[in-house]
C-alpha cells in the first residue's frame, strides 16, 4: 500500500508525532502509525488504526466484488454476441 505523504500548502496537515511526517489526512496518520510505529503506540492509537484498517479492506474488498461482477458481465455479454451472430 502506498500513502500520498505530500502536503499542498494550506491544507490542514496531520504531522506524524513519531517520526513527523505530514499527511493531508488524518486517516493516513493513523494508518502510518500503525504501519510504521506500531510498538510505540497506546491503546487508544492501536485501536484507531485497527478501525481505520478495517474500513479500507472494506473498500477494496467492495472493490473486487464489482471487479468480479464486471467480469462476470463482459463474459456472458460476449457468450451472448457469440450465440447470436451466426
Ligand atoms: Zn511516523
Amino acid at each position: 500500500m502506498t500513502l500520498e505523504t505530500s502536503v499542498p500548502s494550506g491544507e490542514p496537515s496531520y504531522e506524524c508525532a513519531y517520526c513527523g511526517q505530514p499527511f493531508s489526512h488524518r486517516e493516513y496518520l493513523v494508518l502510518h502509525r500503525g504501519l510504521k510505529h506500531g510498538d510505540e503506540l497506546s491503546d487508544e492509537e492501536v485501536n484507531a488504526f485497527h478501525e481505520a484498517y478495517e474500513e479500507e479492506s472494506e473498500e477494496l474488498r467492495l472493490f473486487r466484488l464489482k471487479a468480479l461482477a464486471l467480469l462476470v458481465l463482459l463474459y456472458f455479454g460476449f457468450l451472448f454476441m457469440y450465440s447470436i451472430v451466426p
